[in-house]
């Protein structure tokens, strides 16, 4: 068996051995760019070179990106846990052309890759085009041979962007058939559909255009190229199991939080949910974190509390009421150290970040739990079926609870929340606020951190005080 290391040094070597420079991932927090969240893709740390701003010294590069999709444009949060392919940490395994090569090499190498390198059957792959790609479309069909039949055409889907605004230009994906007993019941399950059978495996954007703030898409000045391939998907490929959950990769986090609670994986599925979550909620945690992102009511900060607190709750509907996520953290950079050791090297800082948190938030957890169980045992009968805007309030408010939680939390029983209704006591409490300014506690909580850095990694690491100014993304 192929483990995800080794797939992974495989892309990685496949594209040496044809000229293309390795650049290793950059950081989770995006260089520079005011414009994005968190790193989203391996093309990020090379935006400038596809707007023709910046020139390196190499033409073609390959990478393995660390990748955040749980906010911005790309927004996997919601998925994670109960797609098979979902992550919001993962790896984005992609080859780049600066103006150097285009359509026709990069699906050569593509294809090449997988059925050749990688050995896949090709009646299991099929590939997508942008609606009038008729040039790439040809291209699959007379240089590889793909019948026109597993050439689909998409629109949306086959338009790639980073963002609002930088590089964007139309796509050609290719999808790995996972097999009928993955799919989904709908008779029209095929190529596109949202079930895990037909499962996206790689992008490859054939970089065209700037979009601009207004929309106008100007040319770039050479077209180019940037794929993107999820190195836990191109694994669970190889490792002829069907769920990202099931390589080596996640398996290993997964059979730590077994132990942990004691209670084995695949027996229960609402159990399985919440190891999944912790699982993935783990990574993200702790690359998050030994990138320099640290909790907080705002910004990055406020994605990391809310993915953090997320994972606690499945912990705790795994009873285990004491912190664990500083374990897992801890397990999953140990665990990653051949591919990233310098954040492996962070993993007492990252432990100590972790367990702040759980500390300050296992307290009020069980307590914001059981008002909502009472107000939802109260709504029961009622029609609406809304969590009414008070109550989201005071669980955030007062425990804690950022909006997603409570949303995710209520709707297995059918409820959502009155989101309205609770801006509407944000924007009361606000006024009340200016009125009686004192200060928001948070300085207290920012002091904590400081010194944490100061008696931590300070050695290895020195980029957590720069990070005042990342609260404004939003
Ligand atoms: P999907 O349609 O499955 O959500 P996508 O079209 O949003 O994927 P791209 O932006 O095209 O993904 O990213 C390139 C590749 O990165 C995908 O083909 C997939 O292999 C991988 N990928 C994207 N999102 C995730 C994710 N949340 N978790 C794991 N891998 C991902
Ligand atoms: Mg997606
Ligand atoms: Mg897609
Ligand atoms: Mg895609």
């Amino acid at each position: 068996m192929l483990t995800g290391n080794a797939i992974r040094a495989r892309f990685l070597k496949f594209f040496a051995d044809r000229d293309h420079t390795i650049v290793t991932s950059s950081s989770l927090v995006p260089h520079n760019d005011p414009t994005l969240l968190f790193t989203n893709a391996g093309m990020n740390q090379f935006k400038d070179c596809f707007l023709g701003d910046e020139k390196r010294a190499y033409v073609r590069a390959a990478s393995s990106q660390k990748c955040v999709r749980a906010g911005g444009k790309h927004n996997d949060l919601e998925n994670v846990g109960r797609t098979a392919r979902h992550h919001t940490f993962f790896e984005m395994l992609g080859n780049f052309s600066f103006g150097d090569y285009f359509k026709k090499e990069a699906i050569a190498y593509a294809w090449d890759f997988l059925t050749r390198d990688m050995g896949l059957d090709k009646e299991r792959l099929y590939v997508s085009v942008y609606t009038d790609d008729d040039e790439a479309a040809d291209i699959w069909h007379h240089q590889e041979g793909v019948p026109r039949e597993r050439i689909f055409r998409f629109e949306e889907d086959n338009f790639w962007a980073m963002g609002d605004t930088g590089p964007c230009g139309p796509c050609s994906e290719i999808f790995y058939d996972n097999g009928p007993e993955v799919g989904c019941d709908s008779p029209d399950c095929t190529v596109g559909c949202d079930c895990d059978r037909y499962m996206e495996i790689w992008n490859n954007v054939f970089m065209q255009f700037d979009r601009k703030a207004d929309g106008t898409l100007v040319p770039l000045p050479k077209p180019a190229v940037d794929t993107g391939m999820g190195l836990e998907r191109i694994t669970t490929v190889m490792q002829g199991v069907q769920s990202n959950y099931d390589t080596d990769l996640l398996r290993n986090i997964i059979a730590f939080i077994e132990q942990l609670c004691g209670k084995s994986y695949g027996e229960d599925n609402e159990n399985d949910v919440s190891m999944r979550v912790i699982a993935d909620h783990s990574r993200a945690a702790a690359y998050l974190i030994a990138d320099g992102v640290l909790p907080s009511n705002e910004g990055r900060g406020y994605v990391l509390r809310r993915i953090m607190r997320r994972a606690m709750r499945h912990a705790k509907m795994l009873g285990l009421d004491d912190p664990v996520l500083h374990k897992t953290a801890v397990f999953v950079l140990t665990s990653m150290a051949e591919a990233y050791p310098e954040e492996a090297a962070r993993k007492d800082f990252v432990a100590r970040v972790v367990l702040n948190e759980e500390e300050r938030f296992i307290q009020t957890l069980g307590n914001g739990l059981r008002i909502l169980q009472e107000e939802v045992a109260r709504l029961a009968g009622s029609p609406g079926k809304t969590i009414p805007g008070e109550t989201v309030f005071k669980l955030y408010d007062t425990y804690g609870f950022p909006l997603d939680l409570t949303a995710d939390i209520v709707e297995k029983d059918g409820y959502s929340i009155d989101e309205p209704g609770f801006e509407a006591c944000m924007k009361e409490q606000r006024n009340k606020a200016r009125e009686h300014w004192k200060g928001s506690g948070e300085e207290a909580v920012a002091a904590i951190y400081k010194r944490l850095v100061d008696q931590g990694v300070k050695t290895t690491f020195s980029g957590y005080l720069k990070l005042e100014d990342q609260g404004n993304v939003l």
